[in-house]
């Protein structure tokens, strides 16, 4: 494995980034964690608040197995070890947000241990080839309340909503060597949460947030003391947390100061970060396990469902494409969203020919969809009327040329490509004779360019060809306007 490149110039010196993410799922279940309280995003503040989530005296929590379930399932996905054995823990602390004074979550043995993911070569980026990202553990805990500091001049609240929501905390190793491999991993890590449905990735509601530890190091030597930048909400935002982050850390060591292992905020209106409060170590909750649970204990047969449940993920996807001829970079951008996997796989069934399709999706489908602004879920064609037009290209019915047009009619009125091929008489056409007749025209009218051409002029064999298909409204067929093109020229 070649190492990154990416360096931060200093007088003493090159300097190494390092980074080590952990991020912050929220896992799509009706209910939290520990209680049966609704977890839907933007509701009324304290409306979805169970007695266990306002923490009264003596409310028992008890395990929500889908939300165990949807962690396990994650763990399968990014071939981590999944422990039979597990336990929860008491990280205990004061804040306004935290009404038990404990957050239940897993120290000593966590649902899942050691998984990796694969990021992919960008060379824009600067990732040389494909490199394998190293993810220490999930564990599951309870999310916390939410302090409202902007409803009055004095005075601040706090929303229980959130109040144990369960989350997935997925620790990376310290394996990243520059924003883009960060930003490449939060990409492909947020893939794979989509394709498995155990949290749908959405950063801006706080779905998916990560804290960023980044180290700076003269390359081979020791890792450095790391700071940590608590919930950054966006892919863009992590990638500016660390650029500055390792440039400070930099200016600091040469300026012969020292790096302080502390806790620091993201401001993204400056791309700059701040030192919050000094780093606590695990010692300071006084974890201990939680005496109200007992220990998650699996069988084969939860385990081997939650596998089973398992969808085609975004590299056997991938790899698959490949397979049946689709380009690399089609195969990455088509299984890049699981939306857009789910359309072309339909697309795959209805009966489209691949290489054929995936051009097609990438191009006039993306095109359009873009012009009219909405997602490939709502996108007004469907995979089969998609499948219909292509075959009508595939089998010669119509022109590439021709299809744009019947698209496009198709996206206004809904009506099946068949259909509109009939009643706006697009058929292309591959009768000889009728092709024959045009060209002659053709060439009677351009004597000139016939001249040059028969003078060794080649090129203007496009513009014969150009102007045959002009004559018939693209719809001949064009191949056979090539051949009969060729023959009348000699
Ligand atoms: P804590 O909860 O104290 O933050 P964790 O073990 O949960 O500790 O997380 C540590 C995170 O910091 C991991 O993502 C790990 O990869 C990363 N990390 C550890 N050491 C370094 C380092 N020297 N530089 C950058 N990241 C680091
Ligand atoms: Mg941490």
């Amino acid at each position: 494995m070649t190492e990154s490149t990416y360096r931060i110039a200093g007088a003493t010196g090159d300097w190494e980034v390092v980074i080590g993410l952990e991020v912050h799922a929220q896992v799509t279940s009706q209910a939290k964690l520990f209680s049966g309280a609704a977890t839907a995003f933007g509701a009324e503040p304290n409306t979805q608040v169970s007695l266990v989530d306002a923490a009264m005296p003596g409310m028992l929590p008890v395990p929500n197995r889908e939300c165990i379930r949807q962690a396990v399932r994650t763990g399968m996905a990014i071939n981590a070890r999944i422990n039979k054995w597990s336990r929860f823990d008491r990280k205990n602390y004061f804040y306004a947000d935290l009404p038990q004074g404990y957050q239940i979550s897993q120290l000593y043995h966590p649902l899942v241990g050691e998984g990796s993911l694969a990021i992919e070569a960008d060379e824009k980026a600067g990732i040389a080839e494909e490199k394998v990202i190293g993810i220490e553990r999930i564990h599951v805990e309870q999310d916390a309340g939410k302090l409202m500091h902007d409803q009055h001049p004095t005075r601040s609240y706090v929303d229980l909503n959130r109040s144990g929501v369960a989350l997935m905390e997925i620790v990376s190793r310290p394996d990243m060597r520059s924003p883009a491999e960060a930003g490449a991993y939060l990409r492909k890590l947020r893939a794979i949460l989509r394709y498995v449905g155990s949290c749908d990735g959405n950063m801006e509601e706080g779905s998916m947030r990560a804290d960023v530890n980044v180290s700076v190091r003269k390359p081979g030597d020791e890792f450095g003391t790391r700071t940590e930048t608590k919930n950054v909400n966006s892919v863009r935002f992590v990638m500016q947390a660390i650029e500055y982050e390792a440039q400070r850390q930099v200016d600091v060591l040469e300026g012969g100061g020292r790096i302080v292992q502390e806790t620091r905020l993201f401001n993204p209106d400056t791309g700059t970060t701040r030192s919050m409060r000094s780093k606590e170590d695990a010692h300071d909750y006084r974890y201990f396990p939680d005496p109200d649970l007992l220990p998650l204990e699996l069988d084969d047969t939860f385990l081997d469902a939650c596998r089973a449940s398992l969808p085609e993920l975004p590299d056997a996807k991938r790899a698959r494409y490949e397979g049946l001829g689709i380009t690399e970079y089609n195969a990455a951008v088509l299984t890049a969203e699981v939306e857009t996997a789910r359309w072309f796989d339909a697309l795959l069934e209805a009966g489209a020919k691949p290489q054929q399709a995936s051009n097609w999706v990438s191009s006039e489908l993306f095109g359009a969809l873009n012009r009219l602004g909405k997602s490939i879920e709502d996108s007004p064609v469907a995979p089969a009327q998609a499948a219909e037009l292509l075959a009508l290209v595939a089998d010669g019915t119509i022109s590439g040329t021709i299809s744009k047009q019947v698209f496009e009619i198709m996206l206004e009125t809904g009506d099946a490509p068949g259909k509109i091929v009939e009643e706006k008489g697009l058929k292309q056409t591959s009768d000889t004779g009728t092709i024959e007749a045009v060209i002659a025209k053709v060439l009677a009218d351009n004597g000139d360019k016939v001249e040059q051409y028969k003078g060794g002029k080649e090129a203007l064999f496009g513009f014969f060809v150009g102007q045959t298909m002009k004559a018939m409204q693209g719809k001949a067929n064009p191949q056979i306007v090539n051949e009969l093109l060729k023959k009348a020229l000699g």
